[in-house]
């Protein structure tokens, strides 16, 4: 899930600022507020959420360390008796905190059938956790879906962690919608974003999460045990990459797109079906017209072609025969990826 696009330069000049005046004794400063600096939190506030039309505080925003502390540390402050629920397959960090907690999980089955989107829960969770645009299949869920799941939710106390770390990246006439949107969701919904995908900051360790006061009181807790504050320079690039960085995002949004049709057209025309995805940078094709489970296919694809790939079920039982590609690498990197495993299926064949 790594990036592989430079820095926009107006975000290493954000940070190369950031660095002079930590220098400078007139504008040093020490740790940064512990949600994170007011500059970029009302940035987010402005550029992400007001177009959605969705109104927040400042006190209902802070600034983290990432996204996937965020997934992890929430556990923190839920109940061991919480019953989680968890779409399958999925990004694994949602599964493997709770099951390290010893909460009980309720699996949601998200099957190729219904376009990779959760099955609404039959047991009554009490949180319930959502990626989408997904990893591992790149399905989006669109507002029909998010509707449907929010009539189900309407009147209960179930909690939704919305990990939407992908939310700039869909394809084609495909918007990102996020579930905050839809009415009555926001007041039960724990938004989790970041910066990795959108801007390339993988490695400068920035999120934000949005939720109801009461719960971003508890988590600013954690945070502030577990790290203080989020790095300084960081948030100085963050909020020049919500300002200015627009077009980078959709140049980069279109080289993922061409990308994402080339990989698609590859696999489907190997004869491993594959599932149209609408975001992220991943697809899922389907291996079990070759007969092998996942976990051989990526074995035998590694060590006879050197072609690294991620076996389904690392995301859940129902991403068996099914492998996770992604396509955030370079077109001569994938063309040559693609053409050691068409080699592969060819030797298989025979
Ligand atoms: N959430 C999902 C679904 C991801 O796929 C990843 C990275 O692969 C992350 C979170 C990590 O985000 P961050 O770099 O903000 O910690």
């Amino acid at each position: 899930g790594d990036v592989t696009r430079a820095l926009p330069q107006v975000c290493v000049e954000a940070m190369h600022k950031a660095v002079d005046e930590m220098g400078d004794a007139a504008s040093f400063r020490g740790y940064g507020p512990e949600q994170g600096y007011d500059f970029l939190r009302k940035a987010i506030i402005a550029n992400d959420f007001a177009p959605r039309g969705v109104e927040l505080d400042a006190d209902e925003v802070f600034i983290s360390d990432g996204a996937k502390s965020d997934c992890g540390n929430i556990g923190d402050i839920l109940s061991p008796y919480c019953r989680v629920a968890v779409t399958d397959p999925v990004y694994p960090v949602y599964i493997d905190s709770n099951m390290m907690s010893g909460r009980e999980l309720v699996l949601l089955r998200a099957d190729e059938k219904a376009a990779f989107t959760p099955a609404l829960p039959e047991t009554r969770p009490d949180v319930i956790y959502l990626c989408y645009p997904n990893n591992p299949t790149g399905a989006v869920m669109r507002r029909e879906d998010l509707e449907k799941l929010a009539e189900v939710l309407k009147g209960t106390g179930i909690i939704v962690i919305s990990d939407e770390i992908y939310s700039e990246l869909t394809y084609g006439d495909q918007k990102h919608v996020s579930i905050v949107e839809i009415d009555g969701m926001k007041e039960r919904t724990l938004l989790i974003n970041g910066f990795s995908k959108a801007f390339s900051m993988t490695g400068w360790r920035l999120g934000m999460v949005a939720g109801p006061e009461p719960i971003i009181t508890q988590m600013l807790k954690i945070h502030q045990y577990g790290i203080m504050c989020s790095p300084t320079v960081s948030q100085y690039a963050a909020v020049t990459a919500l300002r200015e960085c627009r077009s980078d995002v959709e140049y980069m949004k279109s080289e993922f797109d061409a990308r994402r049709r080339l990989v698609v057209k590859a696999f489907n025309d190997m004869g491993l079906t594959c599932f149209e995805p609408e975001g992220a940078f991943y697809v899922f094709p389907c291996i079990k017209s070759t007969g092998l489970s996942s976990q051989e296919f990526c074995t035998q694809l590694i060590s006879s072609k050197k072609v690294a790939i991620v076996p389904g079920d690392a995301f859940g039982a129902s991403g068996e025969g099914f492998v996770r590609v992604s396509y955030a690498y370079s077109v001569a990197h994938l063309t040559t990826a693609l053409e050691r495993i068409k080699e592969f299926i060819d030797e298989l064949k025979k």
